[in-house]
């Protein structure tokens, strides 16, 4: 559980990312213990956090990295991640991040069309270099999530539909400067229950068994991230299940002895260990509420606004028990822009010291500047 050194807030600006150290090496420890089978690789998708001091710990404890654009290949080299460590998705990859990620030998793009795959071929070939490719492969799999996130259905940006797949498996084995190393999913993020996962063993399963059918076999599979966390109970729950989510992959997927594994895990590992400070400006009375206006608004963390998302908020402040209800807004010029409604806290006042909790994954990484403001800054535990 987290405590946080509010003594220590009183002096520092606000609003600021605080990073639990000690819950992101717990969590770490976590993933080591219930992945340590040879043939699996865990990668951090470093898009939930790329905060160096964040990767550091990361890279320490031997994660490979899972990026989504240049800039992210970029940040994990910096932060010394080794490139044979490094995979690359997305669905528009441009030349000059195809190009970087060719020059520094990174291990596999996971590629999301057959346009991407033929801009590869001709940037490897103009660079005399082979690339090696997963297709990332849209398995209609429901991940019952909230739909801005859900990935892995077939109406869906994301990957090569099922019926094209055959077709681009030819590509990839009649191009020159293509090496086909496997197959990857991903089929949506925040997801808390073991069965989308389970499903997608399964469907795993029926496309390996056609493919070997037809003479093809792959040397890795890649099944994506998604791992939800508890975002209701951050001090009860502060490391997912990680035991559970390991074995689901263990006990369903039909893996050949051959085969490498891949995990591409962002929120559960992140997720946790960071929260948002912020200060009370005013309290507003309003004709049927109250408003706690505090001075971090969606440039700070977005994702009650774009994701209809919930952080529990806790006064830090506070001594009293006596309790209240307040809509938690933000200072941005856009109604979005609100934490919580109806939110039970203490007797709250300006100057007291919230803290959103469960911020650490998709929060300081998705800071933006609107309204001219500072992007936060971050304070890390001891
Ligand atoms: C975002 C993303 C992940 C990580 O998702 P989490 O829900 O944070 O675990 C993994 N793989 C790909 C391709 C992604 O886009």
């Amino acid at each position: 559980m987290t405590i946080f050194p509010v003594k220590e807030f009183e002096n520092i600006p606000t609003p600021f990312y605080y990073y639990d150290l000690n819950i992101l090496r717990e969590t770490l420890n976590e993933v080591a213990k219930h992945s340590s089978r040879d043939n699996y690789h865990v990668h951090y998708a470093i898009k939930a956090n790329a905060n160096p001091q964040i990767l550091s710990i990361i890279r320490d404890a031997h994660l490979g990295v899972d990026c989504v654009s240049g800039g992210e290949v970029q940040a994990a080299l910096n932060a010394g991640f080794s490139p044979d460590k490094i995979v690359f998705a997305g669905v528009g990859k441009s030349d000059w991040e195809i190009k970087l990620a060719l020059e520094n030998n990174i291990s596999c793009f996971n590629v999301e069309s057959e346009a991407e795959l033929e801009v590869i071929q001709e940037i490897a070939q103009s660079m005399d270099k082979s690339a090696t490719v997963a297709l990332r492969v849209n398995p209609n799999v429901d991940a019952h999530t909230h739909h801005y996130i859900t990935t892995g259905l077939a109406e869906n940006k994301f990957g090569i539909n099922l019926e094209m797949l055959d077709h681009i498996i030819e590509r990839c084995i009649i191009l020159p400067n293509i090496n086909l190393q496997g197959l990857h999913f991903h089929i949506g993020s925040q997801i808390t229950e073991t069965e989308p996962f389970k499903k997608l063993c399964l469907k795993i399963n029926e496309l390996q068994s056609h493919y070997e059918n037809i003479g093809i076999k792959f040397n890795s599979i890649n099944v994506g991230g998604g791992l939800g966390i508890d975002y209701d109970n951050p001090d009860e729950n502060p490391i997912p299940n990680f035991k559970d989510y390991f074995e689901t992959f263990h006990n369903n997927l039909e893996l050949r002895p051959w085969q490498q594994l891949h995990f591409e895990l962002g929120r559960s590992i992140v997720g946790q260990c960071g929260s948002l400070i912020t200060r009370v400006l005013y309290v507003k009375e309003g004709v049927k509420k109250k408003f706690a206006i505090v001075d971090a608004g969606f440039t700070e963390l977005i994702r009650p606004a774009l994701y209809q998302a919930h952080h529990n908020i806790e006064n830090l402040s506070s001594k009293t028990t006596d309790t209240e209800h307040y809509d938690v807004v933000g200072p941005i010029c856009e109604s979005s822009d609100r934490f919580g409604e109806s939110e039970i806290l203490p007797i709250t006042s300006r100057g007291d010291l919230l803290a959103l909790r469960s911020a650490g994954a998709y929060g300081e990484i998705m800071a933006s500047q609107y309204n001219c403001r500072n992007l936060p800054k971050s304070l890390f535990s001891e």
